[in-house]
């Protein structure tokens, strides 16, 4: 059993790094923190490496523990969650790549089976759900500092309970949470009502931009640097833009575009019947069937029209 592998290779292992996808969000991070603490509660020497952390999950116990380079090179091994395809886990992939085990630990129905063992879940509403049942199976007592960063995952990867990969067992487990005191109305605060002034300066701009295209059935927007240089936007403050489009009633897929280094970063969500995992999988993404990103090399123009035929043979 998977399972069992993955409890034995943690046990024999004397140095642990635990890493993530890039752009992490609050399931990368909650994932990352939580399967950490529980390492470090049962003894072992371990770290966790994640480049750039959005200042909203600040709140997340350990989360000044997090480094940006670990402190050896070869690990005994390595873990990675949340992540579908080794090239998101960016300039941090050598971490990986240099232990002597590797472990991927996943609910992306895009995953490529990177890690030497591979636990992935593609009906999971969230990586940390994975690490509720992962944790409860090894009977590993979930404290409170965990259980914090396991429903900040669930909650911010299921936009607040209501996307329909919940399950039973996401209640389940937050009704735990309630009746062992965990204040999951504060957490909820935390990741996903407040928001800082740069990020809703930006989703002003990104909003005044929407269009429909296809006669409402796409909703297209986007920012590039200069927006954000405009509103002096934090690492993150990008994150939500691409549900204002989905919101709007007739809209089946809604398109973000966010200009980086590489060309445009494409965040793609769908309401209904549309896979947009297929859609971003052909620009080399991937992601969930009504979640998927990937990276379009081009002028702004030219990626809005690539994106927009694809999505239009998908309708
Ligand atoms: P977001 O739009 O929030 O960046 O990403 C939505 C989902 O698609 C997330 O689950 C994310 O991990 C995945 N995703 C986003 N961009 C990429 C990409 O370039 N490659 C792959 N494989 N997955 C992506
Ligand atoms: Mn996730």
């Amino acid at each position: 059993m998977t399972l069992d592998n993955i409890k034995e290779e943690i046990d024999k292992a004397g140095t642990i790094v635990i890493v993530t996808h890039e752009n992490p969000d609050g399931d990368a991070i909650g994932s990352s923190l939580a399967m950490y603490i529980m390492l470090k509660n049962i003894g072992k020497q371990v770290e966790v490496i994640i480049p750039e952390i959005p200042k909203t999950f600040n709140y997340l116990p350990y989360i000044n523990e997090v480094k940006t380079k670990g402190s050896i090179e070869k690990h005994d091994l390595a873990i990675s969650v949340d992540c579908s395809d080794i090239k998101r886990l960016n300039g941090f992939s050598e971490y990986f790549e240099n232990a002597k085990k590797t472990i991927s630990i996943d609910h992306h129905s895009s995953n490529t089976m990177f890690g030497d063992i591979n636990y992935v879940n593609p009906v999971a509403p969230a990586t940390a759900q994975i690490l509720v049942s992962m944790f409860q199976y090894w009977k590993i007592e979930i404290t409170k500092e965990i259980g914090t960063c396991l429903i900040t995952g669930i909650i911010t990867d299921t936009g607040g309970f209501k996307y329909a990969t919940v399950t039973h067992e996401t209640f389940d487990f937050a009704s735990w949470l309630l009746q062992n005191g965990i204040h999951i109305s504060q957490i909820y605060e935390n990741c996903m009502q407040v928001i800082s002034k740069s990020r809703f300066e930006l989703t002003k701009i990104a909003v005044d931009r929407l269009e429909f295209v296809e006669d409402g059935k796409i909703a297209f927007t986007y920012i590039n640097k200069e927006d954000e240089k405009l509103v002096n936007a934090d690492i993150g403050d990008h994150e939500g833009i691409v549900e204002q489009g989905r919101s709007v009633e007739g809209v089946e897929v809604s398109i973000f575009l966010r200009e980086t280094d590489k060309g445009y970063k494409v965040s793609c969500r769908s309401t209904n019947d549309v896979n947009v995992v297929d859609i971003c999988s052909i620009f080399g993404g991937g992601g969930h069937a009504r979640a998927a990103g990937c990276t379009l090399p081009y002028s702004l123009d030219i990626a809005r029209d690539k994106i927009i035929s694809e999505t239009k043979k998908h309708l």
